[in-house]
């Protein structure tokens, strides 16, 4: 079995963000980036997958600029066996994101892609529901679980009442959540020995996909400070407060 893991470059998760002061968007010049947390567990969870035997090649794939090398020798530092960088210098909304990895899994031939639930940048949640139903291939959204057994991979969902476990014919694209796994670090050596492999580069226009975005970001802002809170000596003091000063009883 072949695994093809897609792995996004985004501002790295403990970064503070700062919105540029004309208000056009995130302000990216000299931030921490770092690999999508959800695609961390995905290339764990790939991996794992390979070191019980069920998969022979773990491929790492990135859809951005120059720079999101970086985020594919984490992936191949952790584990992954090669990879693929579609560059672009283009910001890539989740359609033409899903429409390149059809072409690459048209390539590659995986038996599953999987993926982060999420981006953290754009929060869309919408790429591997869109890649699957592009490939025509079963999904397994929100996995807190992955299990094969009779040619069927069962994915355990975490959803709204709880956990449901859905069995999938593969091919098949699997999503990832927070709980499926804990994400290896590279060690030093694998660090070392992901500088010899191999990066295989292509662009949107080799694979005939346009990515022209179809969004336009209007305005950005940053989220209103929050107020103080107050500490009351008593509950009496609480309701008065509550009646008089809010006004919500
Ligand atoms: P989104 O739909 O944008 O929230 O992204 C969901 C998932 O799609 C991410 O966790 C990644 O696995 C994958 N993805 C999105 N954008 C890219 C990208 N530019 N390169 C590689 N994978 C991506």
């Amino acid at each position: 079995m072949k695994i093809l893991v897609p792995v996004k470059r985004v501002v790295d998760y403990n970064v503070k963000i700062r919105v540029k002061s004309d208000g056009s968007g995130v302000d990216l010049a000299n931030v921490k980036m770092a690999m999508n947390p959800f695609d961390e567990i995905a290339v764990e969870e790939a991996l794992k997958i390979k070191e019980r035997g069920d998969a022979e090649e773990v491929i790492a794939i990135s859809i951005g600029p120059a720079k999101a090398q970086d985020t594919l020798r984490t992936a191949l530092a952790m584990g992954a066996d090669r990879a693929i960088l579609i560059k672009t210098e283009e910001t890539t909304e989740p359609l033409a994101v899903a429409k390149l990895l059809k072409k690459a899994v048209e390539d590659e031939s995986p038996d599953l892609v999987i993926m982060g639930k999420q981006a953290i940048d754009d929060d869309c949640n919408q790429t591997g529901q869109m890649l699957a139903s592009l490939l025509g291939w079963a999904q397994g959204t929100f996995a807190s679980k992955v299990e094969f057994g009779d040619g069927k991979v069962n994915v355990t969902r975490e959803i709204d009442g709880g956990l449901e476990t859905v069995a999938l014919k593969m091919p098949a694209v699997i999503t990832t959540d927070l709980r499926l796994n804990e994400p290896r670090y590279a060690s030093l050596p694998n660090i070392m020995k992901a500088k010899k492999k191999p990066i295989d580069e292509k662009t949107p226009e080799d694979l005939g996909v346009d990515v022209t975005p179809h969004i336009k970001t209007l305005s950005v802002e940053e989220p209103p400070k929050r107020e103080a809170g107050e500490i009351v000596e008593s509950v009496a003091e609480l309701v008065d407060k509550l009646k008089n000063e809010a006004g919500v009883l």
